[in-house]
C-alpha cells in the first residue's frame, strides 16, 4: 500500500470558490503522509497570484492520468487535521453541482460558515456558559424598565433550564454584561457537554390527528421518507414537531429545522428552549460570524442536538443525523434567488435520500410540487384539519367594491367593519403588498410619469422621506414639486402604497394605536421585534402591512384581517402567479382569530366571480390547488414538467440576444425534439439597474432528457463567443419566470 501509494505519487482535486465548472490538481504536500489528507478536508493552495481555500474532494493516483505532475503545484498547506466535511456530506454537494449546474467550488463554499470559508481553524469554544443565578430566576423580566433587549435575553435564559453557550451570546455582549452586573446571570465553566438529551417539559396531549402524524414520523426515523404535514395555521403542526423531535432527541439523534424567516426563530427558539433540555444552535444571516462559526461546529460535533436556521443552514453537517424538519414549505424564500440557486427542500429531501433519514415538510398552503408528490405516493401525507385548542376557522367575505366609494384604498363596507371591530376591543390587520406612499407619481397636466432612468418601472413616492424610489434598482431622487416635462400642472400621486393609508387610517381612527410593518418601517435593527412586542402587549389596534405579515406570526388578538387589493395579483403573466396569491390569501386570513375569538377575512375585490377566489373561499385551498393542478397539467407546466431558465444581462440589448441565439443553436444541435426551447424573449422587466435583460427557458416532461441536455449544453454555452460579454446565469426549477 505505503509504496504505490507514495505521496510523489498522488493528485490532489480541489474544489475552489471560483465561477469555474472544475476542480484543480495539486500535489500533496512535501514530508506528508497520505493519510494526512482525505476528502472534505481544507486546504490552502497557490491560486493566480495569491492563495485561496479550498475543499479536498478526490485523491487520485497520478499514474491514471495524463496530468504532466511538472506542471502541478504543491498544496501549500493542510487546514484540518480531520475532514470537515463525510463523504455523505460530499456526495451532496456534488449531487448539488451536478444538478444545478454550478460550480463545485462555490457550492462547497456555501456549505461552510464564513470564517472556515476563509481558512480559519475549525476550532469549537464550548469553555464557558452562562447561567440564571437564583436573583436572575425570581426576576420578572419587565421590572427591568425601558432595557427592552435586556428583557428579551433574561426571557430567553428563564425560558430555558440549560446553560447558554459563551459563544452563542457573542452578539448580546453589552446586554448580558448589563444583566450580569445585576447579578441576574453569571459565567460558569461549561460542565454540559453531555450528550444526554430529553425532553425539559412534557408536551401536550397530542389530539388523534396530531398523534397519528408523531406515531407516523417517529416510525419512520432510521429510513427514508417524506411526510408532509398540512395543517391549518394553530392546528398544531409546531407541538407535533415537537412531540417527534423529543423522540429523535432520545435516541440521541440531531434534528435540523428550516424556517423561510430570521424573524421567526427567536419566537420557535423560545418554544424549544423551554421543552427541551438539550443544546439548541440558531444559524442565521443576523447572527455574527463567531456564531455561526460556534452552531456550525457545534452540530458538526454532536455539541448540539438541534439547529434552527433559515436555508443557509440547509449543508451544516451533522454527526448523528435524524431528522430534517422544514416549516413553511412553500416559501419562496426557500428558493436562493441568486449565485448557487437552490431550493433548500429539493435539497433537503436528496440530503434525507443520502443520510436515510426522514423529512417532515409543514405547511398550511403546501406547495403544488408537493401535493403532486404526493398524488404520486412519494410523499406521505399528514393532515390536521382541526385548529388544536379552542380556536375556530375564520369566515371568508368577499367584498364587491365595484362602484362604491373608496377613502384612500378602504371601502365604507370596509371602514365599518373596522370600526365595529375596534369597539370590541379586538385588533384589526390589514394587508397591501405594496411599499411606499403611492407607486407612482403622474402630472395632472401633462401626463408626465415618474419613471426610473434605468428600470422599466415606475418610481415609487415615499412621502415622509418626500423622495421617489425605485424599488429595482435602489436609485432616488428628491419628490419633485412641480412637473419636470411642463413645470405648471399638478403633480398627484397614483395608486396606494401602505404608507399612503397609514396615513387615512390615521385620519379615520384618530384615537387608536396604529402599526405599519413594512420594509420601510422595520429596516432598523430590532424595529420589528419592537413593533411585535407591541402587538402582542395589546398595544395597537390596527395593524397594517406587507407579506411580512403573511409569515407565521401569531395575533391572536386579531379578529379582523382585510386584504385590501387582491386585484392586482389575478393577472400576472407568471403561471406561478395563482398558487402565490391562494397561499397568500390563506396565510395572512391564517393571522385571524387564533385564540377563543372566530376571526373575519375580508377581501376587497373588482372580480367577486373570479374563479380562483370563488373556489378557494367557497371550497378551500385543497380543492383550489386540485383544480389547478388539472389546469397545470393541460398546459404542460410544472410539475408536469421540468423547467430551466437561462437568464442574461448585459449593458447593451444585442450582446444578450446574439448569446441567446447562439446557445440556441447549440441546444438545437443537441436536441433530440424532446425538450421545448422558449425564446429568446425579453425579461418581463427587460430593463433593470441599466441592464438589458433576456431569457431563454427549457421545458421537457422529462427531468431526466432536461438534464441530459443541460449536462452536454452547458459547457459549450460557456464557450460561446459572447459567454464573457454578457452576465448569465442557469435556474434550475425556477420558482418564477422574472
Ligand atoms: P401551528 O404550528 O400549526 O400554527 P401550534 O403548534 O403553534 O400550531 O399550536 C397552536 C396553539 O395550539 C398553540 O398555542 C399550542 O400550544 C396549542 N396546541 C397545539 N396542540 C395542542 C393540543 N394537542 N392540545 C391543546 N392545545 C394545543
Ligand atoms: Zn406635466
Ligand atoms: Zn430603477
Amino acid at each position: 500500500m505505503a509504496n504505490c501509494n507514495s505521496p510523489q505519487m498522488l493528485i490532489v482535486q480541489v474544489a475552489i470558490p471560483v465561477p469555474l465548472q472544475r476542480l484543480f490538481d495539486y500535489l500533496m504536500p512535501e514530508l506528508s503522509d497520505t493519510q494526512s489528507i482525505q476528502p472534505g478536508t481544507r486546504v490552502l493552495v497557490p491560486f493566480g497570484k495569491g492563495t485561496k481555500t479550498g475543499v479536498v474532494l478526490q485523491i487520485v493516483d497520478l499514474t491514471d492520468s495524463r496530468i504532466d505532475p511538472k506542471k502541478l503545484k504543491r498544496v501549500e498547506k493542510i487546514i484540518d487535521s480531520e475532514p470537515l466535511l463525510s463523504a455523505k456530506d460530499l456526495q451532496l454537494l456534488k449531487w448539488a453541482s451536478r444538478y444545478y449546474h454550478h460550480p463545485a467550488g462555490e457550492v462547497m463554499a456555501s456549505a461552510f460558515p464564513a470564517t472556515l470559508r476563509r481558512g480559519k481553524p475549525a476550532i469549537l469554544q464550548v469553555d464557558y456558559c452562562y447561567r440564571l443565578t437564583e436573583q436572575g430566576r425570581k426576576t420578572v423580566a419587565t421590572d427591568l424598565k425601558r432595557a427592552p433587549k435586556q428583557q428579551a435575553l433574561l426571557r430567553l435564559f428563564q425560558a430555558g433550564s440549560m446553560p447558554i453557550a459563551a459563544a452563542e451570546l457573542a452578539q448580546h455582549n453589552t446586554t448580558l454584561k448589563a444583566l450580569q452586573d445585576k447579578g441576574l446571570v453569571h459565567k460558569e465553566p461549561n460542565q454540559h457537554k453531555s450528550r444526554v438529551w430529553s425532553e425539559r417539559a412534557t408536551g401536550l396531549t397530542a389530539n388523534p390527528e396530531q398523534q397519528h402524524a408523531i406515531n407516523a414520523v417517529v416510525s419512520g426515523l432510521g429510513q427514508f421518507s417524506v411526510f408532509l404535514l398540512q395543517g391549518v395555521t394553530g392546528s398544531g403542526k409546531t407541538e407535533v414537531y415537537m412531540q417527534i423531535i423529543s423522540e429523535a432527541l432520545l435516541r440521541g439523534l440531531q434534528v435540523l429545522v428550516l424556517l423561510p424567516e430570521i424573524t421567526l426563530t427567536p419566537q420557535l427558539e423560545q418554544r424549544f428552549r423551554q421543552r427541551f433540555s438539550a443544546p439548541i444552535v440558531c444559524f442565521h444571516s443576523k447572527l455574527n460570524d463567531n456564531q455561526r462559526l460556534h452552531a456550525w461546529l457545534s452540530m458538526q460535533q454532536a455539541q448540539a442536538a438541534i439547529m434552527l436556521g433559515t436555508r443557509s443552514a440547509l449543508f451544516t453537517p451533522l454527526k448523528s443525523p435524524g431528522l430534517i424538519i422544514l416549516d413553511e414549505e412553500h416559501d419562496s424564500s426557500f428558493k436562493q434567488q441568486e449565485g448557487f440557486r437552490f431550493s433548500a427542500r429539493d435539497v433537503a429531501i436528496a440530503r434525507a435520500k443520502i443520510l436515510n433519514i426522514p423529512v417532515l415538510l409543514g405547511s398550511a398552503t403546501p406547495s403544488f410540487e408537493s401535493l403532486f408528490n404526493v398524488a404520486q405516493r412519494r410523499y406521505q401525507l399528514l393532515q390536521l384539519s382541526i385548529r388544536a385548542g379552542n380556536a375556530v376557522d375564520p369566515v371568508f367575505q368577499l367584498l364587491d367594491i365595484r362602484n362604491k366609494p373608496m377613502q384612500a384604498g378602504l371601502s365604507e363596507a370596509l371602514i365599518t367593519a373596522i370600526r365595529s371591530t375596534l369597539a370590541q376591543e379586538h385588533q384589526v390587520l390589514l394587508f397591501l403588498n405594496r411599499r411606499g406612499f403611492a407607486p407612482v407619481q403622474i402630472c395632472h397636466g401633462c401626463g408626465w410619469v415618474s419613471r426610473c432612468d434605468s428600470c422599466d418601472a415606475n418610481m415609487v413616492i415615499h412621502a415622509a422621506e418626500r423622495l421617489l424610489r425605485c424599488h429595482h434598482c435602489g436609485s432616488e431622487q428628491p419628490l419633485p414639486t412641480s412637473c419636470p416635462a411642463c413645470r405648471t400642472g399638478e403633480l398627484q400621486p397614483l395608486g396606494l402604497g401602505t404608507e399612503r393609508i397609514e396615513q387615512t387610517l390615521a385620519e379615520l381612527f384618530p384615537n387608536n394605536a396604529i402599526i405599519r410593518l413594512d420594509k420601510d418601517t422595520t429596516q432598523r435593527k430590532g424595529a420589528l421585534e419592537g413593533y411585535l412586542q407591541q402587538i402582542h402587549s395589546g398595544h395597537a389596534d390596527i395593524i397594517l402591512g406587507t407579506q411580512m405579515l403573511a409569515k407565521g406570526h401569531h395575533f391572536p388578538e386579531v379578529t379582523l384581517v382585510a386584504i385590501l387589493d387582491i386585484d392586482s395579483g389575478l393577472f400576472s403573466v407568471d403561471f406561478h402567479a395563482g398558487e402565490k396569491l391562494a397561499q397568500m390569501i390563506v396565510q395572512v386570513a391564517g393571522r385571524a382569530g387564533r385564540a377563543d375569538k372566530r376571526g373575519r377575512v375580508v377581501l376587497q375585490t373588482r372580480q367577486p366571480e373570479h374563479p380562483l377566489l370563488t373556489t378557494l373561499i367557497e371550497q378551500g385551498y385543497q380543492a383550489f390547488a386540485k383544480i389547478a393542478l388539472q389546469e397545470r397539467r393541460q398546459a404542460g407546466l410544472p410539475p408536469f414538467s421540468y423547467q430551466a431558465l437561462l437568464r442574461v444581462h448585459a449593458d447593451n440589448a444585442h450582446t444578450p440576444q446574439q448569446f441567446l441565439q447562439d446557445a440556441v443553436t447549440v441546444l438545437r444541435a443537441l436536441n433530440t425534439s424532446k425538450i421545448q426551447v422558449l425564446g429568446p424573449v425579453a425579461a418581463p422587466m427587460a430593463r433593470r439597474a441599466g441592464q438589458f435583460r433576456f431569457q431563454l427557458l427549457l421545458q421537457s416532461p422529462q427531468r431526466k432528457d432536461l438534464h441530459q441536455l443541460l449536462d452536454q449544453a452547458i459547457p459549450q454555452i460557456s464557450k460561446l463567443r459572447q459567454a464573457g460579454n454578457v452576465r448569465w446565469s442557469l435556474d434550475v426549477d425556477p420558482a418564477d419566470l422574472y
